[in-house]
């Protein structure tokens, strides 16, 4: 489902690279964390996968898109394929959270009657389906993010990138929000999510790929966050 071939990502203003030679394979349906250092190069590597930004070397492949090399006219497509959550959620305020999860289908011209189908059920899946009018600034952290799963999820994308997910949250609330992930990569959604959060690391024993100064040290299947350290 994703490809990283010798993939090297050096940014204009810094001497070394952000990512340095980094070649991986993440089958469908895998569920894979992404973990390292402040600076090792976890979000880029999202970046590179959503083409935020192209690397300067080497291939990324995300299903059958070769997305190192494909044109800013068909990177919506690519985006549709994909859904990403954030650290800081990333909702409209303005926009109650029915409309946030239907503005997603609305902005890729999905039908009325696919959006009024899909709204409750990506809603129901999260459980807020009592909260559909509200406003975000009247949800919770873990509820906000709740939503912006709903959100992600709610076109049945192939990849579910989040980036940081529990980092706002409580540990209570960030393990609501693993069970979700947990139910979403259930449905054959390839989840990657890059995090410093080794308590949830250590306890849902998934794949663990470690960067460290852009550069891939460790790969273990069903890992923990930190082998003898
Ligand atoms: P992480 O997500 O693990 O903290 P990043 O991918 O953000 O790592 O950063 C990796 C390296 O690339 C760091 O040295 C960072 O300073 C640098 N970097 C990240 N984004 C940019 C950018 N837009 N411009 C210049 N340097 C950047
Ligand atoms: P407005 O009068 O502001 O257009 P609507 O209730 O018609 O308010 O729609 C608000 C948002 O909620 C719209 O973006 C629409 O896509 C979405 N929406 C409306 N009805 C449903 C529904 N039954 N299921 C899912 N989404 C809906």
């Amino acid at each position: 489902m994703i490809t990283l071939r010798n993939v090297t990502k050096s940014y204009q203003t810094s001497t070394r690279p952000a990512l340095d030679n980094v070649s991986v394979d993440i089958g469908k349906g895998e569920f894979v964390f992404v973990i390292g250092p402040s600076g090792s190069g976890k979000s880029t590597f999202m970046s590179l996968l959503l083409k935020d930004e192209t690397p300067t070397s080497g291939e990324v492949w995300v299903a059958d898109f070769r997305v190192d090399k494909l044109p800013g006219r068909k990177v919506p497509h690519l985006r549709q394929r994909m859904g990403c959550v954030f650290q800081d959620f990333r909702l409209l305020q303005q926009k109650t959270v029915e409309q946030n999860v239907a503005f997603a289908l609305e902005v890729i011209g999905k039908s009325r009657a696919f959006i009024n189908r899909s709204v409750p059920e990506a809603l129901d899946m999260v459980g807020l389906a009592g909260k559909a009018d509200r406003l975000p600034g009247e949800l919770s952290g873990g509820e906000q993010q709740r939503v912006a799963l709903a959100r992600a999820f709610v076109n049945r994308p192939l990849v579910l990138l989040a980036d940081e997910p529990t980092g706002n949250l409580d540990p209570e609330t960030s393990q609501d929000i693993m069970t979700l992930l947990e139910r979403i990569n259930r449905t054959g959604t390839t989840v990657v999510m890059a995090t410093h959060d080794n308590t949830i690391v250590d306890a849902m024993r998934r794949r663990v790929v470690e960067l460290d100064r852009g550069r891939i040290v460790r790969d273990d299947e069903m890992g923990v966050y930190g082998v003898g350290r």
